[in-house]
């Protein structure tokens, strides 16, 4: 017979996957001999048992919770359903995971009308307020009833009697709530509030249950790769009263603080107020620090507890409390959620205090919030005080406010300093807007779209795929809902989550501390993958090479001409009529090309730069604007509708399989050539300045053998040609690489050709999917929703299909090339879980834009940490 239900002296915290987090580390604390209320725990298992017993709890279970009680009534010496001496339940939700808020609870379970007349005669404005609340947490939690009815009456009480808050109601007025409430369920019901306290308990564990199902849960598990088959375990346990007398309270509390990891009490509290009423924000709590003065042995008794706890747990502890008629009991305890700032720091210190070492310091932070050390955030308060107006996909983290514009040509024009562009997809001509917005928003486009691409890369924030906002261009105005916002509104965007609010929000600044650099250079010492910089500019790679950067592992040479100049000239290339046009327009582009090449060398002098040759996808390069065309035929000296028709005849209908990659120097191999003039001659000349530059050229989106030796033929060409030239030579590589599937089947034939590969899972994952990397999060979402994907394979490296994919390369290709090296430069080489498994399958290095260099450091070691483990 299955076991789906523990009493807490049969659990530990190492049982999280059972009992939850919350149920295990309840075990544990009742272990530690700390003040707990009794109870039980129904397993994660009960719950998947729920889901598969088409939402219904099987008399395995029911009979297994009822013996639970019994036990616990002998514990309290209470009885469930007694008039006198009533057992009252708090039922809790409590996953593997700690997720916040994201599930439900039930307060004061076990009362009934003919309970709360007997129990406590002493005190009955405590009973009728208890069951009051109960009322109302059953008919929202497990009927799913509008809370808000509910909240009138008490407003509307509070107003008649001219009390400010519940506290001041007395037990007449509590009495009415309770039959108003009670008549408000009997309307929407049809039937009276349930009197049977077994009822009560199996509705409540199953609406728990429910809870792991509902939409901001689902939110947050797909937000942190929380699988939905972990399920929630079920928290029951006894009541204490916070709403006892004025000797009472109920309080939340952080052993060291979130905000900023100071070693600190951090925390609020109640007097004669159940834990709800603290987060609920229906009274204002009072500072943790005030309980000195209130209650000066409660305050120590619980300092000494969250001591106790940390050093337990070895990690920052969050708490809930309740005082008791003057007797304090810890209700729950977990590693408590921190900003980054505080993470590092209480890391830094722990390992000083010598309580962690620095291995436990480095698996204690989430790579994943590194990057908000490097960006302005949206003020804490704020946030509180605003809702956002729509959400998009958190594209690139940080803090963009400012006036909006909805072309890059108005944004550029106009004199204000915070500015914010908002399209309904971005192209080329916006890079020039792009770079000096505050923000971007756009309408279209995925987390690996050309807009959030760039905007990572330049450290911009960006909510890409708004799809609930209606663009007018003509009228300068965007309509989100029944929202209008004219050019020069202020927005605010939250690029850590995706949100958008209305109006200017404060943003605050974070500046790089000692604790955070001390933490980074213990990454090192750990990690086997190599960390590079995903880079273009020489801004781009001072900040890499700052960040911790080994070199650069992708130069993607078309971003070199995101710049207004640049990009006509580009164009012009691109548009060239024949072989000798095109030749004279890339000798403009050769200079460009060589001083960044010699920027990006001396930058990262003695370390690799991979150089990929020109890559661009047509749809983003080819100009869309009238002005744009004008300008372009006139300096080509050909009429506009000559242009027009030659952009026509370049038109695909699929440009991301289209000309470009290796297909551009195939057909037009004087591209390769002039690349590699750029190259070389770059590298020659910082070698005469004593800069020792690491050359790899890499070709992209090789498919076959013969197509990757035509081209590496005409560089090698090349280099030999400039050698003789220059009576000097620098040593380089070659190597490709590996974004489609039939390169992967052919890695062992490419790999005898080739120095080194570089995955671009981008590609990778959209031509194994057959996903398109703009429109794919229009239908993916659905996916999500019918919970057949749990993550966006975009983000998140696909291990079924395309991770197995590179591993089967690198199987192929290492039988040929043993020394050939291996690494990662699509987006998921900055993503952590990415990390953990190209480190699994024992890649060489990981390339990712310059703000998430840290994040990819700390992941590459908590990565070999965790292996080793
Ligand atoms: C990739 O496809 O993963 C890659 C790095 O190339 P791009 O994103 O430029 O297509
Ligand atoms: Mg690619």
């Amino acid at each position: 017979m299955e076991k789906y239900v523990y009493s807490f002296n049969q659990g530990n915290k190492d049982m999280r996957e059972l009992l939850g987090g919350k149920g295990a580390n309840l075990c544990e604390m009742s272990n530690l001999g700390l003040p707990v209320p009794q109870g039980f725990i129904v397993t994660t298992e009960a719950c998947n048992k729920y889901y598969d017993n088409d939402e219904e709890l099987n008399e395995e279970i029911i009979n297994q919770i009822n013996e639970k009680l019994n036990e616990l009534e002998k514990i309290t010496g209470k009885q469930f359903g007694s008039k006198e001496n009533p057992l009252l339940v708090s039922v809790r939700s409590g996953s593997r995971a700690s997720m916040p808020g994201m599930m439900d609870t039930i307060l004061n379970l076990g009362l009934n009308d003919e309970i709360v007349e007997s129990f406590m005669p002493n005190n009955k404005r405590f009973v009728y307020d208890s069951y009051r609340r109960f009322i109302m947490m059953f008919s929202d939690v497990v009927k799913g009833y509008d809370k808000s009815k509910f909240d009138k009456v008490l407003d509307e009480i509070k107003k008649e009697k001219n009390k400010k808050s519940d506290i001041e109601l007395d037990e007449s007025d509590m009495k009415e709530i309770v039959n108003k409430f009670k008549t408000i369920y009997l309307d929407i019901a049809k039937e009276e509030f349930p009197q049977d306290p077994k009822i009560q308990l199996i509705e409540a564990v199953k609406a728990v249950f429910r809870s792991w199902n509902n939409e901001r849960a689902n939110v947050y598990r797909m937000m942190n790769n929380i699988p939905y088959s972990w399920g929630t375990a079920v928290n029951v346990q006894e009541m204490v009263y916070g709403n006892l007398n004025e000797k009472s309270g109920s309080g939340v509390a952080f052993s060291r603080n979130p905000v900023n990891g100071t070693d600190e009490l951090y925390g609020e509290y109640l007097i004669n107020a159940q834990g709800e009423d603290v987060v609920a924000g229906i009274r204002t709590p009072k500072s943790i620090e005030t309980l000195k003065d209130d209650m000066p042995n409660i305050y120590e008794e619980f300092k000494n507890y969250s001591k106790v706890l940390e050093k337990h747990y070895k990690d920052m502890q969050d708490m809930e409390f309740t005082i008791e008629d003057g007797k304090l009991y810890i209700l729950q305890t977990r590693n408590g959620k921190r900003t980054a700032k505080s993470a590092v720091k209480i890391a830094v210190d722990m390992v000083d205090e010598k309580l962690i070492t620095k291995k436990e310091a480095l698996l204690m932070v989430d790579p994943n919030t590194l990057e908000q050390l490097l960006h302005d955030t949206l003020n804490e308060e704020d946030l509180k005080n605003n809702k956002p107006i729509a959400q998009g996909l958190a594209a690139s983290p940080g803090a963009g406010v400012g006036k909006v514009y909805f072309d890059s040509k108005s944004l550029s024009e106009s004199k204000e300093k915070d500015k914010i562009l908002v399209r309904s997809e971005t192209s080329p001509e916006d890079i020039s807007g792009m770079k000096i917005s505050n923000g971007i928003l756009t309408v279209r486009g995925g987390a690996t779209s050309h807009a959030a691409v760039v905007a990572r890369q330049m450290g911009v924030c960006c909510i890409s795929g708004a799809q609930d906002i209606v663009i007018d261009e003509e009228k300068k105005q965007m309509k989100i809902k029944d929202v209008i916002i004219n050019e020069g509104d202020y927005i605010s965007l939250d690029g850590s989550t995706g949100n958008i609010y209305l109006g200017q929000l404060t943003t605050d600044s974070f500046k790089l501390e000692g604790d955070f650099k001390t933490f980074m250079s213990w990454t090192d010492e750990y990690s086997k993958l190599i960390v590079r910089a995903n880079a273009d500019t020489k801004k781009d790679a001072i900040l890499a090479k700052e960040l911790g950067a080994h070199g650069i592992g992708l130069v993607r040479t078309e971003h070199m001409f995101f710049d207004e100049e640049r990009i006509f000239n580009f164009r012009k290339m691109i548009l060239s009529d024949s072989k000798e046009e095109r030749e004279e327009n890339l000798k403009k582009i050769l200079p460009y090309q060589m001083q960044d090449f010699e920027d990006l060398f001396t930058v990262m002098n003695n370390e690799k730069v991979v150089i990929r040759y020109l890559d661009p996808p047509l749809h983003e390069f080819l100009p869309k604007e009238k002005e744009e065309i004008e300008k372009l035929a006139k300096d080509l000296n050909i009429t506009y509708d000559e242009l027009y028709q030659r952009i026509d005849k370049l038109k695909e209908f699929n440009p991301m399989m289209g000309h470009r990659g290796v297909r551009l120097d195939i057909t037009y191999p004087e591209i390769a050539t002039m690349q590699t003039k750029a190259v070389i001659k770059a590298a020659i000349n910082v070698k005469k300045k004593n800069i020792n530059p690491h050359v790899d050229i890499m070709i992209p989106l090789t498919i076959d053998e013969k197509e990757y030796k035509y081209v590496k033929d005409i560089i090698i060409k090349e280099i030999n040609k400039i050698f003789e030239e220059e009576k000097e030579k620098v040593e380089y590589k070659i190597g490709t690489m590996i974004e489609a599937p039939r390169a992967v089947i052919i890695s062992d034939v490419l790999a005898k050709e080739a120095d080194f590969f570089s995955y671009g899972t981008n590609d990778l994952t959209q031509l194994t999917f057959g996903f398109s990397r703009d429109d794919s999060p229009k239908f993916l979402n659905d996916y999500y929703d019918k919970k057949i994907f749990e993550t966006d394979p975009f983000k998140t490296i696909d291990e079924k299909g395309v991770l197995r994919l590179v591993r089967i390369s690198k199987e192929k290709a290492k039988l040929v090339n043993p020394n050939i090296e291996l690494g990662v430069c699509g987006e998921h080489a900055g993503d952590k879980d990415s990390i953990y498994n190209f480190n699994k399958i024992g890649l060489d290095y990981v390339s990712c834009s310059p703000y998430r260099i840290p994040a990819a450091r700390l992941s590459s070691a908590q990565a070999t940490i965790k292996v080793k483990k």
